[in-house]
């Protein structure tokens, strides 16, 4: 039986047009909707412009730095709304390319939200077309905690569009995107408090960066609310005001819910092909990306596996390979570094201390980084290496401070090609730098599994 297309893939976003587009290279009929805005989270309302939204933040500290360095500077005021235009005007800029790169390769895209009428039908709008294949990347959609008033918070897609800049923000939820915002607003001159139900933020990462963070983010002016629920916001017309379980009460402009992320699979109609879901609305793969239905596919945020871009495009392109280009590959989902864009950034790679074996070696350092020698702000950098007690291969890196994320990418290569904390000491700094101290760290801090970890917890 012929079809329209050889493959038909619902959402235009990193997975979906990565596919699309090297699916449509290697010769086959590609189809693609996208039904809100082309390259999906990341460039829209994600990565890109919250990164552009942290520079924007730094910009106003490095300012206060300059006077430091002998530069007469005085910060003045930021223009939310100048800002928020150039923006914008970036992020169009990016949708343009990658529908320019989609049909450049082939493919034929489709504006407008695509449901599975059967199991090989796709419908759009009035129409229908069909496939011997199809890819579900729909990603996913932030989480309203259903307590009263909860319709008085933004979410992170809201964040990026507001009229202006709030001048107090109460941000629920100390995940990565929650972090990351309180510090944007309090970077740009906002009031910030950071309410969380773990007595630390980020849970998940390193025990050390999470200690380390906590206390940068006191250092950046944000107020800590650990081990705090939401219990109920109201609007009081002037303010909002939000209730915790500690019986007090924040009054803010915005209140901001960052409190997770959940797959959008309701309604795309997967049930008319048969195909299940977990729980939580995520779709189930193997590891080759197929769902239990077998011509019909997932990847990226829609699976809920790890929720990085770049692993949802390495997903696009290995399934592309797979299905048409003749060289059969999955991703791997070890090892994968990543960043969260706090001020300071931190970034990470391998294991982290609290899921160490026995006999783990740990190296941690903790120092003034140069600039702010000068600066005179209280700001540290932290290091951390975990080296296997037996192979002494390193398993482990994670760094708190100024170009976190440039670093570690570096060194990711390195643990992903197995080097040894020997490998690391015979390499040569490069100086005067902060990533140097990666390989100059001699001395062992701690052991997992020893009384000295213990007496360092
Ligand atoms: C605030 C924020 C910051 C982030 N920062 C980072 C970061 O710094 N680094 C990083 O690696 N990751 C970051 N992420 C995560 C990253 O954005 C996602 O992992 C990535 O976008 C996932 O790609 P995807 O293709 O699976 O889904 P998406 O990019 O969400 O794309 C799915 C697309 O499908 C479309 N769609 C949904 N249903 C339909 C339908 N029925 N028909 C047609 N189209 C449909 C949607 O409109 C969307 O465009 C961030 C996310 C957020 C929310």
């Amino acid at each position: 039986m012929t079809h329209d297309f050889d493959l038909f893939v619902i959402g235009g976003g990193s997975a979906g047009v990565r596919l699309a587009r090297i699916a449509a290279g290697h010769g086959a009929r590609v189809g693609i909707a996208e039904n809100r805005f082309w390259g999906g989270t990341c460039v829209n309302i994600g990565c890109v412009p919250k990164k552009l939204m942290v520079m924007a933040a730094e910009y106003g500290l490095a300012a206060e730095d300059a006077t430091g360095f002998g530069w007469n500077m005085t910060k003045g005021a930021h223009d939310w709304s100048r800002f928020i235009a150039a923006k914008n005007a970036e992020i169009a800029r990016l949708n343009g390319a990658y529908t320019g790169l989609l049909e450049r390769a082939g493919a034929t895209i489709f504006n407008g939200t695509a449901t599975i009428h059967n199991a090989h039908t796709i419908e759009i709008g009035h129409h229908r077309h069909t496939a011997a294949r199809i890819a579900i990347a729909t990603g996913g959609h932030p989480i309203r905690p259903d307590i009263p008033g909860g319709e008085h918070a933004i979410v992170s897609d809201d964040a990026f569009y507001l009229p202006e800049r709030p001048n107090r923000v109460v941000m629920i939820g100390a995940g990565y995107i929650g972090v990351e915002f309180a510090g944007i607003f309090a970077g740009l001159g906002s009031k910030v408090d950071l309410v969380y139900r773990q007595p630390l933020p980020l849970r998940g990462f390193d025990p050390d960066l999470r200690a380390g963070l906590s206390e940068a983010l006191t250092n950046h002016g944000i107020t800590l609310h650990p081990g705090q629920c939401p219990l109920k916001i109201e609007d009081l017309g002037h303010a909002k005001r939000l209730h915790m379980t500690n019986g007090h009460h924040i009054d803010a402009d915005c209140i901001f819910f960052a409190t997770g992320r959940a797959p959008n699979t309701a309604g795309l109609g997967l049930e008319h092909a048969g195909v299940t879901l977990a729980p939580g609305g995520a779709i189930p793969i193997d590891e080759a990306f197929r769902t239990n239905i077998p011509h019909i596919f997932a990847l990226g945020d829609v699976t809920d596996r790890l929720n990085l871009t770049p692993v949802a495009t390495a997903e696009g392109h290995a399934l592309a390979d797979t299905l048409f280009g003749a060289n059969p590959r999955g991703v791997s989902l070890t090892n994968i570094p990543s960043a969260v864009f706090s001020i300071p950034p931190l970034a990470t790679i391998g294991v982290h201390e609290d899921e160490a074996p026995p006999g783990t070696k740990i190296f941690v350092t903790r120092f003034t980084p140069m600039r702010h020698s000068l600066s005179r702000r209280p700001r540290k950098t932290l290091m951390k290496l975990l080296v296997d007690g037996e192979t002494d291969k390193v398993i482990g890196a994670h760094m708190l401070g100024e170009d976190a994320a440039e670093i570690i990418q570096g060194i990711a290569i390195a643990i992903i090609a197995g080097a040894t904390k020997a490998d690391f000491d015979h390499t040569i700094g490069i100086h005067p730098t902060a990533a140097e101290e990666f390989v100059t760290l001699r001395t062992e801090t701690r052991r997992v599994g020893t009384a000295d970890a213990k007496a360092a917890e």
